[in-house]
């Protein structure tokens, strides 16, 4: 599959398929709380990444956990974006709605045999190291009258694929121990699954990301083979952190993006990702600001730090 190679390890000969198909990228944010600079600064990415190729960028609210969202928070990042200029090319789409495309793809994994349902708790799991000690990937039958999970039967392997950024990746996957959830026991869907049919239905040639996702990769491109899908390429960009090391997030208690300043914010924005903006930038417009980075946005320029 031409999909497969262009995540191939450097230095090896691959046919590139990347002109066959225009690029579309999106921001895919997880409505726990409003967006933050952390996360602006990956909006930024991703969308400059889209603008600069000519390609169309897409927003995508992925609202799994309704325990984990607080009910604003999805109007809220989608304020903060109109505010700082970023508008998706197509409809906003709601995972939330996408239940059924969700459903279908578990059940043809589990007719493929690439799922199983488990019924482990973590506790059990922990115990055995990692090992399913109802043997769950064998009998693919849920035990009556206890929930189930159901889980990915990932390939034991050592992944190598190639970040737009990061450069080789090698990522040791191990099967049964690293299964990840697809659909939890609580009935809620996994990020693992949702992302992958989200961004085939999408149409997503190209991730843009924090790199604290860079290990959810290896795994991603085993469910795109096993739903013979093209998996786009990947670029990966250094997380936001506080003055503590910590990555910026609700849970280091990153402070809510002052939507009432929104030029100094992608100024901000834009020195983190190494792009020297001109000072004489501040003083214009949010049009003004953007159009300077679509037109000077250098990938290169971004600085790589160790994770
Ligand atoms: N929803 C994820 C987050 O907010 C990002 C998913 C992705 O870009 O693959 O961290």
């Amino acid at each position: 599959m031409a999909g497969a190679d262009r995540n191939a390890p450097a230095g090896q000969s691959v046919v590139s398929v990347t002109n066959s198909r225009s690029y579309r990228g999106r921001f895919a944010p997880s409505p726990t709380g409003p967006l933050h600079f952390g996360s602006l600064v990956t909006a930024l990415a991703s969308y400059l990444e889209a603008k600069s190729c000519g390609g169309r960028w897409l927003i995508r609210i992925e609202d799994l956990d309704p325990l984990r969202e607080p009910p604003e928070a999805t109007v809220e990042i989608l304020n903060s974006l109109d505010a700082h200029g970023l508008f998706s090319d197509e409809p906003v789409l709601f995972q939330s709605r996408r239940h059924e495309a969700y459903h279908s793809a578990i059940e043809h994994l589990l007719s493929e045999g690439a799922a199983y349902r488990c019924s482990c708790s973590r506790k059990q799991l922990q115990a055995n190291n990692g090992r399913h000690p109802r043997h769950c990937r064998n009998s693919n039958t849920a035990i009556s009258n206890q929930p189930s999970a159901i889980r990915f039967a990932l390939n034991d392997e050592q992944c190598q694929w190639q970040d737009q950024l990061m450069g080789p990746q090698n990522h040791r996957v191990r099967a049964e121990i690293d299964d990840p959830v697809l659909l939890r026991k609580e009935g809620f869907f996994a990020y693992q699954l949702a992302v992958v049919i989200d961004d085939i239905e999408q149409g997503i040639t190209d991730v843009v990301r924090g790199s604290d996702l860079l290990d959810m990769t290896a795994q991603q491109l085993q469910i795109y083979h096993a739903l013979k899908a093209t998996p786009p390429h990947w670029l990966h960009i250094p997380v936001i952190v506080n003055d503590q090391g910590q990555k910026l997030s609700k849970q280091s208690h990153a402070p809510a993006l002052n939507n009432g300043s929104p030029v100094n914010n992608l100024f901000e924005a834009l020195s983190a990702l190494g792009q020297q903006p001109p000072q004489s930038l501040l003083t214009g417009s949010v049009d003004a600001i953007l159009e300077w980075a679509r037109t000077h946005w250098r990938r290169g320029a971004i600085h790589l730090t160790d994770r």
